[in-house]
């Protein structure tokens, strides 16, 4: 069965096929760092997140980066109101992002590369790019001249002239077109910024993407990410750049995007005040819950956040787990029912159909149903009795499927502690129906528990337990 993805720039299905061989050089942009990262940063990380699990479980040796923005407008903005510098404000909320994604249970990056250690990097690519004729300067600014490509606005599919017309009217002096955008923007003296030979300045943001991607992954990628608000301008001037940069095309072999995660229609973002924070969210309802909600729609459509939809998630999860740890527990008894061959046909039917849908532009609500299903033959098995090998198939393939999704699984298991905790109660409820002279139930407790090894001993002040263990021979 061939992996196939939707590639936003070609607007269809693919089959997936790296450049080489069976490596996978994935790229993905990440956080700005001025704040606290929301569950809609957290949607689009999770996805790309399943994405490598998969590209991996497929036999891909996948390098797979995020980068930090660590300078920005907002980061600037943010660091005077607070009193500190940009990068004093930039490091606390990058130490946060890593605190979150771990709590999210996502797999490491390869690296995650900081804007700020690549200036010299982005000098030297800007430079590059004037030489080769693609970028100019105007006073201690660089642009990039989109007018010198032919191609500009195939991601987003746009042509040049109806992508002028809607492009904000440009006060900058200077500018060629609308659409040139800043590889490099000169500050005043007393604004962060860094030396270049266009005096003190601050790289663009697209230019950063550009030189860490080509820097940590080559000149041209298998796969790069990001959530569909990034599909223009940013990616659009990703390709620009990098690919007057190298001469080689495509920079990118496969786009993907995300959905967007919005809040009674409009897109969840810091500045429209209707941010949930991904701790706040896991504090909650816990970190599987936000990725069993995430993964029940496509990742390519957009997801209407609502606390409705987490208690739902957070049931589902409760329900799912519930089943497992029965399971855990049945799978230390003996086989009985004798329905391995069964049991094994139908994880076999369940494994193709979950591969199936994940083949199929990584169509997760598909695989959960499937999952679902699956997870209720195993319920109605161990309802039925079924206990030892077959109820352990059917646990194991669960659990299978569930740590390619990524699903931590963290869960109070049913402990000993609570199990040995019903015998006061059986030890009761026998004394009870004694005295009420139900002597058959009474004596029928009394009887299993002696099967178990536990001995009941009436005692002038009550019974007492005795455990009696078999000694093992070896
Ligand atoms: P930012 O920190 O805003 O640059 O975003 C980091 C990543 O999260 C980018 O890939 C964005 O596309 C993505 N992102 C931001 N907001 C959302 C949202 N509401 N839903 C899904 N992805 C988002
Ligand atoms: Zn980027």
């Amino acid at each position: 069965m061939p992996l196939v993805v939707f590639n936003t720039l070609s607007g269809m299905k693919e089959e997936f096929k790296p450049l080489r061989d069976n490596e996978v050089r994935i790229y993905v942009c990440g956080p700005t760092v001025y704040d606290y990262s929301h569950i809609g940063h957290a949607r689009t990380y999770i996805v790309f997140d399943v994405i490598v699990r998969y590209l991996r479980y497929k036999g891909y040796k996948v390098k797979y980066i995020v980068n930090i923005t660590d300078i920005e407008d907002k980061i600037i903005r943010r660091a005077k109101e607070l009193g500190i510098t940009p990068l004093e404000l930039a490091r606390k909320f990058e130490k946060e992002f890593f605190k979150d994604i771990e709590r999210l249970g996502l797999v490491k990056a390869d690296r995650y590369p900081r804007a700020t250690e690549h200036i010299r990097d982005m000098i030297k690519v800007i430079e590059a790019l004037m030489r080769k004729g693609y970028a100019y300067r105007v006073g201690n600014d660089v642009y990039f001249d989109v007018s010198k490509l032919k191609d500009y606005g195939k991601l987003s599919r746009q042509k040049v002239n109806s992508l002028k017309a809607g492009a904000r009217v440009e006060i900058r002096r200077g500018k060629k077109s609308p659409l040139d955008f800043a590889l490099w923007r000169g500050v005043s003296k007393d604004e962060p910024g860094w030396d270049s030979p266009w005096g003190k300045g601050r790289p663009g943001w697209h230019i950063e993407c550009t030189v860490m991607a080509i820097k940590h992954l080559g000149e041209q990628i298998d796969l790069h990410g990001g959530g569909e608000d990034l599909i223009f301008p940013h990616h659009e001037n990703e390709i620009a750049q990098s690919e007057a940069y190298s001469g080689k095309k495509p920079f990118a072999k496969y786009w993907l995007h995300t959905g967007l995660l919005m809040v009674k229609g409009e897109k969840m973002s810091k500045s429209l005040r209707n941010i949930i924070s991904i701790r706040e969210f896991i504090d909650k309802y816990g970190a599987d819950t936000l990725r069993l909600l995430v993964l029940s729609s496509h990742y390519r459509s957009p997801i209407e956040f609502s606390e409705d939809k987490a208690l739902q998630a957070k049931r589902s999860l409760i329900k799912l787990y519930g089943i497992l740890e029965r399971a855990r527990l049945m799978v230390k008894f003996k086989e009985k029912g004798g329905k391995i061959e069964e049991v094994r046909e139908r994880a076999k039917e369940f494994r193709r159909e979950f591969e199936e849908a994940m083949n199929d532009d990584f169509n997760t609500p598909k695989a959960l149903a499937a999952l679902f299903r699956f997870s209720s033959y195993l319920e109605s098995l161990i309802d039925k009795g079924y206990s030892g090998e077959s109820i352990r198939v059917a646990y194991e393939t669960v659990v299978w499927a569930l740590k390619l999704l990524g699903f931590k699984m963290k869960y109070a298991k049913l402990s000993e502690e609570r199990l040995a905790s019903l015998l006061p109660l059986l030890i009761e409820i026998r004394g009870e129906l004694r005295r009420r002279r139900v002597w058959d139930l009474a004596d029928r407790i009394r009887d299993k528990l002696g099967e178990m090894g536990i001995a009941l001993e009436d005692r002038e002040d009550g019974t007492v337990w005795r455990y009696i263990p078999n000694l093992l021979t070896d």
